[in-house]
C-alpha cells in the first residue's frame, strides 16, 4: 500500500500555506520532493509592481510574472475592461462561431502586427500558438500540392515551448532529453551564441529548400537559453533567404512581443514580415492565458476550400479566443499606445544598460551581459560546476524584495515595462549587493 500523502497534509495549520501548498499542487518546471525547502513565495495580492506575500512582504516583480506583465498589476483600465467584459459574457465557442470582443481585438491587432493581411487563430498558450503554426505550415504545402515539405529549420539553444511539437522544434537539454523519443527530427542549426549562425542557417535554407515546410526562429532574443542576443541585420538576411527559396517564415515572438525590446514585435526591428508569427505572454498585460497564430492572408487563403474538404484546418482548443482574455487584450493594446509604452521602455532600458555597465559588468563573478530592450542577461561565471550561483544569487534578491528567476547561471531581469527610474536602481541594488554575497570569496 502506498501512503497517502495528501490526505496527510490537508487540514493541517491553515496559515501554513507552503505546506498546504506542497501537498495539493504540483508546480511546473519545479522538484516537488524539495519544494517546500526551497522558500517558495506564496503570493496573496499585488500593487503596481510588486507582489505581495501571506507573510505581508513586498516583491518587486522583476521577471514580469514568468515574462508576461507588461504595465503592472492591479491596471484600472484593465480591471474595468475586464468586469466589462463579464457582465457581457465570460467566453463562447470560436469553433463555427464569433464573438464581438474577439473580432474587435483580431481588428486591432491587424494593424500593428509586421504580417500581411493578417488572420489570427487563437489559442491561450505559446507552446500551442507554436504547434498551430507547426501544422499549419505542414499542411499549407499539402494544400498547395507541393510534395516532400515535411521538415522544419530550428536555431540551437531555441525554446518554443514544452508540448511535443513545440518542443521538437526546440534545443532540448539536460531537462527535456527524456522526451527525446517523442520529438520529431528537425533541420538544426546553430543559434545566436554563434556569430555565424545566419549565414550557416541561409546556407541550410538553400541546400534543404526542397523539404522545409518552414523556419521557425525566436527574432533578436533567444530568451529562454539565457537571452542569447543577435543583430536585426542577421535575422533579416535569414528572412530574405526563406523569400528567395520559398520556405515560410515563423516568428515565435512569444517573449518578445508587445514591447520587451522596444518595438512593438521584435520582427520590426528587423525588417521582416513572416508568413506566420506566434503571439502568448504579454499579449493580455499578464492578465489571462491567451495566444495566437497569425497567419498571412498568402498562407490563409491555401485553406479555403469546400465545406469539410480537406483543405479545412482541423485545430481548435476549447478556451481559444476567451472573452474575457480578449477585451483585456485590447483594453492592453490601447494602453500600449496610450501611455506611450515603448518610449518609456527605451529610457529605462538606456537607463538600465547604463547601470548595468558601471556597476555589474565590472564585478569579476559576470562574464556577459546581454540586453535588447527590457529583456536582459547576466551571465556568471562560476569558477566550477554545482555552485548554482544563479540561483543563490537570485535567492540574494528575493531576501532584499526584488523577485528574480535565474536560467542555470544567467540571472534573468525582465521587469514589468512600466517599471519606474527608482525601481530600475532597486532592482539593480539587490543584484549588485546578492552578486557580492554569493560570489566574494
Ligand atoms: C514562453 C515561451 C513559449 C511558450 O509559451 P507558454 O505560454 O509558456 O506555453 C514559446 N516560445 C517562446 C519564445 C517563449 O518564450
Amino acid at each position: 500500500m502506498t501512503a497517502d500523502r495528501t490526505s496527510d497534509r490537508i487540514g493541517s495549520d491553515p496559515s501554513d500555506w507552503v505546506g498546504r501548498d506542497a501537498a495539493v499542487v504540483w508546480h511546473g518546471f519545479t522538484q516537488m520532493g524539495v519544494y517546500a525547502e526551497n522558500a517558495p513565495l506564496v503570493i496573496d495580492r499585488a500593487e503596481g509592481r510588486e507582489l505581495i506575500d501571506v507573510d505581508g512582504r513586498r516583491y518587486l516583480d522583476a521577471i514580469s510574472s514568468l515574462w508576461v506583465n507588461t504595465l503592472g498589476h492591479g491596471v484600472p483600465e484593465l480591471d474595468a475592461a475586464l468586469m466589462a467584459q463579464a457582465a457581457k459574457v465570460a467566453h463562447s465557442t470560436m469553433l463555427g462561431n464569433g464573438n464581438t470582443v474577439v473580432i474587435e481585438l483580431a481588428e486591432a491587432l491587424a494593424g500593428v502586427v509586421p504580417v500581411d493581411n493578417p488572420h489570427f487563430l487563437f489559442a491561450a498558450d505559446g507552446a500551442v500558438a507554436v504547434e498551430q503554426a507547426l501544422k499549419i505550415a505542414f499542411q499549407y504545402w499539402v494544400n498547395r500540392g507541393t510534395p516532400g515539405r515535411t521538415q522544419f529549420l530550428a536555431l540551437g539553444d531555441a525554446y518554443h515551448g514544452d508540448t511535443v511539437g513545440s518542443l521538437s522544434l526546440g534545443d532540448g537539454g539536460v531537462f527535456s532529453a527524456v522526451f527525446d523519443p517523442l520529438c520529431f527530427p528537425v533541420v538544426r542549426t546553430p543559434g545566436y551564441a554563434d556569430p555565424g549562425w545566419s549565414a550557416k542557417a541561409c546556407a541550410a535554407v538553400e541546400a534543404h529548400a526542397g523539404e522545409l515546410a518552414a523556419v521557425v526562429i525566436e527574432p533578436l532574443v533567444q530568451g529562454a537559453s539565457g537571452m542569447l542576443c543577435t543583430t536585426p541585420s542577421d535575422v533579416r538576411a535569414l528572412g530574405e533567404a526563406c523569400r528567395a527559396h520559398d520556405v515560410l517564415l515563423v516568428c515565435d515572438e512569444v517573449a518578445t512581443g508587445f514591447g520587451r525590446t522596444g518595438t512593438l514585435f521584435a520582427s520590426e526591428q528587423c525588417g521582416i514580415r513572416p508568413d506566420l508569427m506566434c503571439l502568448g505572454k504579454g499579449i493580455t498585460g499578464g492578465y489571462l492565458a491567451l495566444s495566437a497564430t497569425v497567419a498571412s492572408d498568402e498562407v490563409f487563403a491555401s485553406f479555403l476550400g469546400p465545406d469539410l474538404g480537406p483543405q479545412t484546418f482541423f485545430h481548435g482548443h476549447s478556451y481559444g479566443g476567451n472573452a474575457l482574455a480578449a477585451a483585456v487584450a485590447l483594453a492592453h493594446l490601447r494602453l500600449i499606445e496610450d501611455w506611450d509604452v515603448l518610449a518609456r521602455v527605451r529610457q529605462r532600458a538606456s537607463q538600465l544598460a547604463g547601470l548595468l555597465q558601471s556597476r555589474i559588468a565590472p564585478l569579476g563573478a559576470v562574464a556577459e551581459i546581454r540586453q535588447r530592450g527590457l529583456m536582459v542577461g547576466v551571465e556568471l561565471a562560476p569558477p566550477g560546476p554545482g555552485l548554482r550561483w544563479g540561483r543563490r544569487v537570485c535567492a540574494g534578491a528575493v531576501a532584499r524584495g526584488v523577485l528574480l528567476r535565474p536560467l542555470g547561471d544567467v540571472v534573468v531581469l525582465m521587469p514589468p515595462l512600466t517599471i519606474t527610474e527608482d525601481e530600475i536602481v532597486r532592482m539593480v541594488d539587490a543584484l549588485e549587493e546578492s552578486v557580492r554575497e554569493v560570489t566574494s570569496p
